[in-house]
């Protein structure tokens, strides 16, 4: 006899309906599962409603779910319900647990707290329930049996939540087949190209699953596929691979992130950079900044707004400025090049562009960006025409720069 495994998450709380809190419980409920081979079937919410619970509890039995995760609502206050909704389902009175109210009395009193009787009511659960262990906090979990399904009961806050998800879930699975990965992180490529030139992956390749994020400006794509089918996967991969060439900057060997992987291949050949930022406002900065190490590579970063800040910090020529304008190929490679003299670095990287909504004109319109690498030999500079709004410029030019170095240091 096999028995199909079917999960379920009903997530509970007022504030998840009222757009108060994001249920990202569940999110990352189905993260867990996943990596190890299940998935969710269904998901559900519902308010702090004891009729309401037990209606979709019964409900979540009724469609043949195996395991069901309950999150939230097991909390000291008159809102957290979950207990005696599971009580009045499975038709068993409530039970005090004396182990669990000594701990809790214990933990508070350690913390110089009070004991009262609304804290001793995270020991009631329902009579024959398991009880889960919550290391995190005083309420613990729960489990129990209804119509053929397994409730597992836990605290709703994420730091509790995730422990016991491992412990009392995802352990469970052990037994199931981790799923195998290879990623692709692209910049570059819009969704529909990345999909079109991935459009015959899942045919060609049995068992091969597909999935695309966009975290935009990037794209991420990645392919699963049971253990059994490892060598589809591997062939998968390098089909992939061959469609979206120079767009991958990075897989699933280096990780993700755009800067990081170009910090990476600037500090394989000791390469140091600067950058002189316009219309990107420090953001090209940010990006570098926030991979740790950064400081073995990134040595000067100038945002020059205006266009005295960029005669006078990065040298760019005034007769540039009133001929061609800020937003052109000059003037963005003087900055460039500015930069790179200024911090005696091996790169320099620079942006300007005009990222609306005003400010465009006929011959510039709003989202034209130059982006300029100023290096040893040369200095390179690419126009950007970019339909998005203010903050999706600044992201994508920044990026953009990123992308220009990285492309760079991928030549012999
Ligand atoms: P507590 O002891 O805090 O009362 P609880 O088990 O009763 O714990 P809830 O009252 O439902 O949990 O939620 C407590 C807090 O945890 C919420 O205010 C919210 O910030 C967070 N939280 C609850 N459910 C979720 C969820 N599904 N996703 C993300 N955060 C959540
Ligand atoms: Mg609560």
């Amino acid at each position: 006899l096999v028995v199909t495994k079917r999960f379920e998450v009903l997530s509970i709380g007022d504030e998840l309906l009222d757009g108060r809190v994001t249920d990202t419980n569940t999110v990352r409920l189905a993260h867990a599962l996943s990596a190890v081979g299940a998935h969710l079937s269904h998901r559900a919410t519902v308010t702090d409603d004891l009729d309401d619970i037990v209606r979709e509890a019964g409900a979540c039995a009724g469609r043949g779910t195996t395991t069901c995760v309950v999150s939230g609502g097991l909390g000291p206050t008159s809102d957290d319900l979950t207990a005696a909704a599971f009580a009045q389902l499975c038709g068993v009175p409530l039970q005090r647990d004396a182990t669990q109210a000594d701990k809790i009395t214990a933990m508070l009193q350690g913390r110089g707290r009070s004991v009262s009787a609304n804290q001793l009511k995270q020991a009631d659960r329902p009579r024959g329930a398991q009880l889960l262990n919550n290391d995190q906090g005083t309420a613990p979990g729960f489990a129990i049996e209804y119509g053929g399904c397994r409730f597992v009961a836990l605290p709703g806050i994420p730091k509790e939540f995730d422990p016991m998800v491992q412990d009392n879930v995802v352990a469970h699975l052990a037994g199931a087949q981790p799923v195998l990965r290879r990623a692709l992180y692209c910049f570059g490529l819009i969704e529909a190209e990345v999909d079109r030139r991935l459009a015959e992956l899942s045919t060609r390749f049995a068992g091969v699953r597909l999935q695309f994020r966009v975290k935009f400006p990037e794209i991420h794509v990645t392919l699963h596929a049971p253990p059994a089918a490892e060598k589809n996967l591997e062939e998968a991969f390098e089909f992939a691979r061959g469609a979206l060439v120079e767009h991958v900057y990075a897989t699933h060997a280096h990780g993700e992130g755009l800067a990081r992987r170009t910090l990476a291949m600037c500090q394989e050949r000791q390469a140091t950079l600067a950058v002189a930022e316009s219309c990107t406002g420090g953001l090209l900065s940010d990006l570098i900044t926030d991979v740790p190490g950064c400081s073995a590579t990134y040595l000067l970063g100038v945002t020059a707004y205006s266009n005295a800040a960029k005669v006078a910090l990065l040298g760019v020529s005034e007769a540039s400025l009133q001929a061609h304008g800020a937003v052109s190929e000059p003037v963005v490679q003087q900055m460039a090049q500015g930069v790179r003299r200024s911090a005696n670095s091996t790169f320099g990287l620079a942006t300007t562009g005009i990222s609306g909504p005003t400010g465009g004109t006929p011959d510039k319109p709003v989202g034209t960006v130059w982006i300029a690498l100023s290096g040893p030999k040369e200095t390179q500079a690419v126009c950007l025409h970019l339909p998005y709004g203010r903050r999706a410029h600044k992201e994508v030019s920044a990026s953009s720069c990123l992308n220009l170095l990285r492309r760079h240091l991928l030549q012999p």
